[in-house]
């Protein structure tokens, strides 16, 4: 409590403004500045440089689900919905969780959030103490870092090991890095930014060591319907032992592309989902009722999603390709909507400062690796020259984009 008191005298907003590089000291006083994400759109807005930064899609998802919620203001869904979610959405993932994974889900122990950041953030914020320490892999996803300073919690990133076959679980390093004060596990996969999809063995390993240790897991699988080839996701719930400690996490944004919808959900054993709900009433209370009914409609239909891992597959093909041409090293992913390509062999060892000078070199914009890495950390000078780049455009659009990238080994 004395830390979570001291911190909240200095603000923790300033904590994590400054663990992430975010907080600005000027003659006018302290200001938050752009993250690498929005620096980069905006640079992509100035130059006209096609950006493959951030990850959105440039065409919608179905139009019946968009219709779906069209009707949906139409026919007065349009107060505050129920705090968990409407029935028909938390059944309709309940559902989904059986038919896809063979989990058995008590709509009741499904909690509808705003997007997957909320519910990620709920479950922090409900179960973290003041001095815990939260183990994620290394990269992460910018939110974590955030979330984990605003609960006062440490944060203890295990690097991801680059083979030429993609980013591994190192277990020997994950198992080193939990110690006594340990509570939460944080697993992402499909994994951004690498695309890497864990291993039946690597999500064994987690088991074992969350098992071993009494830990519970808090998995992000926002990208569970885009994998590609023969890969399979597996939620790590389904492992014996991990349905009573894990709480899943997922979102509709990736999977039907309406990232802007921000409908998301936890399920899990109730106590722990009891625990998220009670901050999320304190967060937004309710979550996008028009979007609800859309959503459950949308869940209920099975084949929108695939369709997208599909086109997406020759997406990821196209812009692999591309890269390579232009004389990046590529790491293939598996998942996700992001490759990895390393800059170096071009004669560029800082990505960052390649990306700034992308848009004046080759008319495309992309984020570097070190963006979702600790400053100072291993991964972080592991992945200096490495940038990520999002295939989730039009195909016309990736193509123009190889088309520029060529400039780079002209
Ligand atoms: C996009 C993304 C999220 C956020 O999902 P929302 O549903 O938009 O809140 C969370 N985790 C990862 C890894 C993501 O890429």
């Amino acid at each position: 409590m004395t830390a979570g008191r001291e911190l909240a005298a200095r603000g923790a907003w300033r904590e994590v403004a400054r663990g992430s590089g975010l907080l600005w000291s000027g003659p006018d006083g302290e200001r938050v500045s752009p993250t690498i994400f929005a620096e980069m759109s905006a640079l992509a807005a100035r130059t006209g440089a096609i950006n493959l930064g951030q990850g959105f899609p440039d065409t919608d998802g179905p139009a019946a689900v968009a219709e779906a919620a069209v009707r949906a203001i139409r026919d007065g869904h349009n107060q505050y919905p129920p705090g968990a979610g409407i029935a028909e959405l938390r059944r309709a993932v309940a559902d989904h969780q059986h038919r896809h994974y063979g989990l058995q889900v008590d709509p009741d122990a499904v909690l509808v959030t705003t997007g997957a950041t909320e519910a990620l953030a709920a479950a922090l914020l409900a179960l973290l103490e003041p001095g815990d320490e939260v183990v994620t892999l290394e990269p992460f996803y910018d939110s974590y870092a955030g979330v984990i300073a605003l609960a006062g919690a440490r944060h203890v990133p295990v690097p991801l090991v680059q083979h030429p076959t993609g980013f591994r679980l190192d277990e020997a390093a994950l198992r080193a890095a939990v110690g006594p004060r340990t509570r939460l596990l944080l697993v992402n996969t499909p994994h951004n930014p690498t695309g890497t999809v864990l291993t039946v063995s690597e999500l064994e390993a987690i088991a074992r060591i969350a098992v071993e240790s009494d830990l519970v897991v808090l998995t992000d699988e926002v990208y569970e319907h885009l994998t590609y080839d023969a890969t399979v996701h597996l939620p790590l719930a389904t492992l014996p032992g991990m349905a009573e400690r894990t709480l899943t996490v997922s979102s509709s944004g990736k999977t039907y592309s309406f990232t802007g919808w921000k409908i998301g959900w936890v399920h899990g054993p109730a106590g722990l989902v009891t625990a998220v709900r009670t901050v999320k009433q304190f967060l937004t209370y309710v979550s996008g009722a028009p979007f609800q009914p859309a959503l459950a409609l949308a869940l209920a239909v099975d084949d929108a999603p695939r369709r997208l891992a599909a086109s997406l597959a020759d997406r990821r093909d196209l812009r692999c390709e591309g890269l390579a041409a232009a004389g990046f090293t590529v790491t293939v992913p598996q998942g996700t909507y992001f490759v990895v390509a390393d800059g170096a062999p071009l004669g560029f060892d800082d990505g960052a400062e390649l990306c700034r000078r992308l848009p004046a070199l080759a008319g495309v914009v992309a984020i570097p690796l070190t963006a979702f890495c600790r400053d100072g950390s291993g991964a972080h000078s592991a992945l200096r020259s490495s940038l990520r780049f999002t295939f989730v455009k039009r195909a016309e659009v990736l193509q123009e984009a190889v088309a520029r990238l060529a400039r780079l080994n002209g």
